[in-house]
């Protein structure tokens, strides 16, 4: 039986051709993306078509996330999988926190955009988006998704989407899950990689969660950070911070700096640490300048993206409370974002 895929369209370079009159970047009409890419039809696959009033992704918002769980959700039924059609430069924050908000997930939600306008000759939007297609989906022999998770497709490789990091503005191939194998690799043929796909409990319900906090922080140390400006940064009304901090976790163990944590851990605040480097993990055993922060309550994020660690921040501050609580969630892995 032919699978049905609803592909959801919020904006993004893929979705931009030139003007023939001006030779400027426009976004076209996603009603019409038969006229424009006429393939599409070629794909053994029912697809019905989502489009958003476009927007760059610059401008993603909790908002968005929250209508894209809410869309998944009413159409969960009628379709075999999902595709979003999302700016490149915030589609890990995006992905990543759908895969919190959307719980037992049985069916593939996949992420996809490009560098290139799908309207330009060498754009990498059409391959991107037939495969995203082809793997939304896609049914193993017992006829269940070969990879019922929110993913991220880009230049032949599917990734866990909270695993995922735009580390090149220049490259194709934009995406990076330095700390996770891809859930699937697309040479002649789609090479799915099984055992690195998570899949629901048996009998588990499909849901979602559309709470989230928003009052957090992202704060990427460095040499030269003063007392003032963190202090700003950790000021009334913010409820989690997420700490980009050295190598293995380490920050600075100066008094000021140390004692401006312990003050925002002492009013409810969250403070989770993530590394500022591509890979690795966050541990901090190893240095007094780790020890330190885990001695104020400072919370591991182990290996996790800061993309991932934001908005599971927002998700666990909605969901969870009291500080035990709360940090015994931000520990959990959850949807596969962190390791072990
Ligand atoms: N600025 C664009 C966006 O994120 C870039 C892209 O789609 O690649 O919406």
């Amino acid at each position: 039986m032919r699978s049905a895929v609803l592909l959801i369209y919020t904006g993004g370079t893929i979705g931009m051709k030139t003007d023939a009159a001006t030779g400027a970047l426009v976004p076209f009409d996603f009603n019409h993306i038969y006229e424009e890419f006429p393939a599409l039809r070629e794909l053994d696959v029912d697809i019905e078509i989502l489009p958003f009033e476009p927007i760059d992704s610059s401008n993603a918002s909790p908002e968005l996330w929250v209508r894209l769980a809410e869309i998944i959700a009413r159409y969960y039924d009628s379709f075999d999988g999902f595709v979003v059609l999302h700016g490149t430069d915030t589609m890990s924050y995006t992905s990543s926190a759908l895969s919190f908000m959307l719980h037992n997930l049985d069916k593939p939600v996949v992420f996809t955009g490009s560098q290139i306008p799908i309207g330009v000759l060498r754009t990498d939007g059409r391959e991107n988006l037939i495969t995203a297609i082809e793997i939304a989906a896609a049914k193993d022999a017992k006829g269940r998704a070969e990879v019922p998770e929110v993913s991220l497709y880009f230049q032949n490789r599917l990734f866990r989407a909270n695993r995922t990091t735009k580390w090149s503005a220049e490259e194709l191939n934009a995406f990076a899950s330095r700390n996770y194998p891809p859930l699937a690799e697309v040479g002649v043929n789609i090479q799915y990689n099984q055992k690195y796909v998570r899949r629901p409990k048996a009998g588990a319900e499909f849901g979602i969660c559309t709470s989230l906090v928003s009052d957090v922080a992202v704060i990427k140390i460095f040499p030269g950070l003063t007392e003032s400006v963190f202090r700003a940064m950790l000021s009334s009304g913010v409820r989690g911070v997420v700490l980009e901090t050295y190598g293995a976790g380490n920050a600075p163990t100066k008094e000021w700096f140390l004692g401006a944590l312990r003050e925002a851990i002492c009013r409810g605040v969250c403070v989770m640490n993530v590394t500022q480097c591509a890979d690795g993990e966050v541990n901090m055993d190893i240095y007094e300048t780790g020890v330190a922060l885990q001695e104020i309550g400072v919370i591991s994020g182990r290996d996790m993206t800061t993309e991932a660690a934001t908005a599971k921040m927002m998700y666990v501050l909605a969901t969870e409370s009291g500080p035990k609580r709360i940090a015994a969630k931000l520990k959990k892995n959850l949807c596969g974002e962190i390791g072990g």
